[in-house]
């Protein structure tokens, strides 16, 4: 048999090319797809199977098995050679298909006189489209060429699918993007949401896989690796003050610019007939279906790095950059594997939903999106991959769950329960003007967590007492050189002011841990929520710390001022931090300069450590607030980022508890005022919990207010003392159970 050779594949190529611009129906078009592909590859058979849904395969088209199976023969995705090939994404070759393992003979089709099977993958950067398959009766296996040279034909076939070449009325096939599909993410942020897609990095379209010229796509190719190295080299020389995460990832793109394999294989591909942008996908794709494979975790990542590199590339190879000129849909819901806070605060409030592939709970983009209160997903594997910009979306923010391009059904579900929370808000807005006082006469001050001017409104909206909360890093992790003095000021001069009489508690930058500032200088840390934090960085370099302090004081320009300090661990880090406030206090009064005409100051209590501290450190604090999220952290010794023992420990564990409850006795007995400002303080069943342990100031995020308050309303916390009583006495571990069956009656 004579060997296929290069003007083959490329002539192959045209004719499949030829096809999209000749007249004709989706199933025609496959049909002849099939006939031209066997001939050329001189075998018997050629079938092209696709995905009838995101499980199922169907065999579509073939030239050579039984034409009555087409549109009838049917796998699962793992199911036979076909269906493993769908899955792994890798080829399968070999000269004996009966005995080939996971083979399953399917009678309707009469394939049983081929003996050789070659099947490879149609799939486009990481999704799955189908499988090509190619049999001939002589029992040998496909040569090397062979393979490659038929995965350079899947690489059009995807393209097509993509392009919609395929789609037909009946029995045919829908367009991809098209069936209904359901990401099980995490929560990042309660709430629900409907709209429309909206990706942040949109797919690069590519409209001609087939390249005429192999020389001028070669060159086309070179040039555009000589602009992708030339961007990368620039991005390291503007790297230098970053992390080393960072600049890391930045020289493994280095690194891989300049894979002379991956050039290679480019080139070979583009030899066999497909353009220079095509040549990207294939490679790119083929990479991906590998590495996935990988059971080693830094290889997996690497995906990233070089799904990337190949996006770079085929938006200089296409001229399309990140902004493609669509209008932003109504109800715009954002789909990204990753965002930073900058940029999504740029969206704002316009946006009614995030969903990202990547993320954690605590992450920048987390904390953006829980300040503008927009429901997140995180965690959304391959969203980004499925989902095409005006897409509908439906996204559960409670559950993590997301539809995308829903059933009508699930639709409706979903619009139901919008609806009912809807009214729930209702109601709760209706209690915006009443207090939080519980059926003994018992008064609980609710207050709010805030960090950007965004979330002020709320301060009105939600009936919050104040803020409990002003986390100050925000403005500092949103910009990328250290805000001015004037700057931060002027900003907390008018957070002041939007809050009018309601007090604001300011916390001090809180940097380090999982706030990295782009501008600060990387510290390489093995733990770094235990490492160089928050009030540690602002005592050990106290430049920040006074300018800060200094914008505090010309903010409140006479007016009463509340200053916190974070991850207070022992009392002489408050007391310098205190020392430093007053010091900054004195120099504007000197410089005849208005001072605070109030001041309150107080430590966070994030450490275990201070609820030991000396009942001296107690009576040098106005308030103490408790940090939960960290300070449930290290009491656990369970990393709040890990999602893993994240919900291994509850925050009503009655070790917990007993601690929270040594604290409540400590601050009454010294009288310093006592406030918990973590998340689970807007959580109604730990709220309520902490409220009828003693705790008399709730900061939260605006949106749980209403909740919390309604259900304060109608509790008795002084009945629900005694059943929290009860349940430690009866020895449980943990007192949700009784809690929430004591709630569940009112
Ligand atoms: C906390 O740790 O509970 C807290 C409120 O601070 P942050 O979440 O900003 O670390
Ligand atoms: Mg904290």
């Amino acid at each position: 048999m004579p060997e296929r050779s290069d003007s083959d594949s490329r002539s192959l190529l045209r004719r499949l090319r030829d096809q999209l611009a000749t007249p004709g129906g989706g199933q025609d078009r496959l049909d002849r797809i099939t006939h031209l592909i066997a001939d050329s590859m001189r075998t018997q058979v050629c079938s092209i199977y696709l995905f009838r849904d995101p499980e199922t395969l169907e065999l579509c088209a073939t030239e050579g098995l039984n034409p009555e199976a087409v549109h009838q023969t049917r796998m699962r995705l793992g199911e036979g050679l076909v269906g493993r090939v769908a899955r792994t994404g890798v080829p399968v070759n070999t000269g004996d298909a009966p005995s080939a393992p996971g083979f399953r003979y399917m009678p309707e089709t009469g394939e049983e006189i081929y003996s050789s099977f070659l099947g490879v993958p149609i799939q486009r950067v990481g999704e799955k489209l189908g499988v090509l398959v190619v049999q001939s009766r002589q029992a040998r296996e496909f040569s090397e060429d062979e393979v490659y040279g038929l995965e350079v034909v899947a690489m059009v076939l995807a393209e097509m699918t993509e392009l919609g070449a395929f789609t037909a009325e009946g029995n045919g096939i829908g367009s991809t993007h098209r069936f209904p599909v359901m990401f099980r993410g995490t929560c990042g942020q309660e709430g629900a949401a409907e709209g429309r897609v909206w990706l942040h990095e949109p797919r690069v379209v590519v409209s001609n896989p087939v390249g005429d010229d192999p020389e001028a796509e070669l060159a086309r190719l070179d040039t555009a690796i000589e602009a992708l190295r030339a961007q990368i080299d620039e991005m390291l020389e503007g790297s230098a003050g970053m992390d080393k995460d960072h600049r890391q990832v930045l020289e493994t793109y280095k690194m891989l610019a300049h894979s002379r394999g991956w050039m290679r294989r480019m080139s070979e591909d583009i030899g066999l007939g497909l353009s220079a942008e095509a040549a990207v996908e294939k490679e790119q794709s083929t990479a991906r279906a590998r590495l996935e494979q990988s059971p080693d975790p830094y290889l997996r990542e690497r995906l990233n790095d070089l799904d990337d590199l190949s996006n770079r590339l085929l938006r200089l190879l296409t001229g399309q950059g990140s902004d493609t000129g669509a209008a932003l849909p109504e109800n715009p819901v954002l789909v990204a594997r990753n965002i930073g806070p900058a940029e999504l605060l740029e969206y704002g409030r316009a946006l009614k939903g995030v969903v990202l592939e990547e993320g954690s709970v605590g992450s920048h983009a987390a904390i953006v999106a829980r300040a503008l209160s927009i429901p997140l997903v995180i965690h959304a594997a391959r969203i980004t991959t499925e989902a095409l910009n005006g897409d509908a979306i439906l996204i559960d923010g409670d559950q993590g769950i997301v539809h995308l391009r829903p059933e009508d059904s699930v639709a409706a579900a979903f619009r139901d329960k919008i609806a009912m929370q809807a009214e729930a808000q209702k109601r709760y807005a209706d209690l915006r003007t009443l207090p939080a006082t519980d059926q003994s006469g018992q008064t609980i001050s609710l207050v709010m967590n805030a960090g950007l001017m965004a979330d002020l409104p709320s301060l009105v909206g939600s009936g919050a007492d104040g803020v409990g909360l002003f986390r100050t890093e925000l403005q500092f992790l949103t910009r990328t050189r250290v805000p001015r003095r004037g700057e931060l000021a002027a900003l907390y001069a008018r957070v002041m002011d939007a809050a009018g009489d309601k007090p604001v508690y300011f916390r001090t930058l809180d940097i380090g841990s999982d706030k990295v500032l782009p501008y600060m200088k990387p510290q390489d840390e093995p733990n770094p929520a235990m490492g160089w934090r928050a009030i540690r960085v602002g005592l050990d370099k106290p430049g920040v710390l006074r300018m800060q302090l200094q914008a505090l004081v010309r903010a409140a320009a006479g007016r009463p001022l509340s200053v916190m300090f974070p991850f207070i661990a022992t009392p002489n880090e408050f007391h310098d931090a205190r020392a430093s406030l007053m010091h900054e206090i004195e120099r504007e009064a000197q410089m005849g300069r208005p001072v605070p005409s109030s001041l309150k100051i107080g430590a966070m209590l994030e450490t275990p450590s201070l609820g030991f501290a000396p009942d001296s450190f107690y009576q040098a604090c106005d308030f103490i607030s408790i940090g939960g999220n960290d300070l449930k952290q290290f009491f656990f010794a369970a990393d709040r980022e890990n999602e893993r023992v994240r919900r291994r420990y509850d925050t009503l564990d009655v070790s917990f508890l007993t601690f929270l409850e040594k604290l409540i006795v400590r601050c009454e007995a010294n009288d310093v005022a006592l406030s918990f400002c973590g998340e689970d303080a807007g959580r109604p069943v730990e709220a309520l919990t902490f409220a009828a342990l003693g705790i008399r100031t709730l900061s939260m995020r605006p949106a749980s207010i209403g909740p919390v308050k309604h259900l304060i309303r109608r509790a008795n916390l002084t009945e629900l003392h005694r059943v929290i009583h009860e349940a430690r006495e009866g020895g449980a571990q943990s007192v949700r159970p009784a809690v929430t069956h004591y709630l569940a009656r009112l």
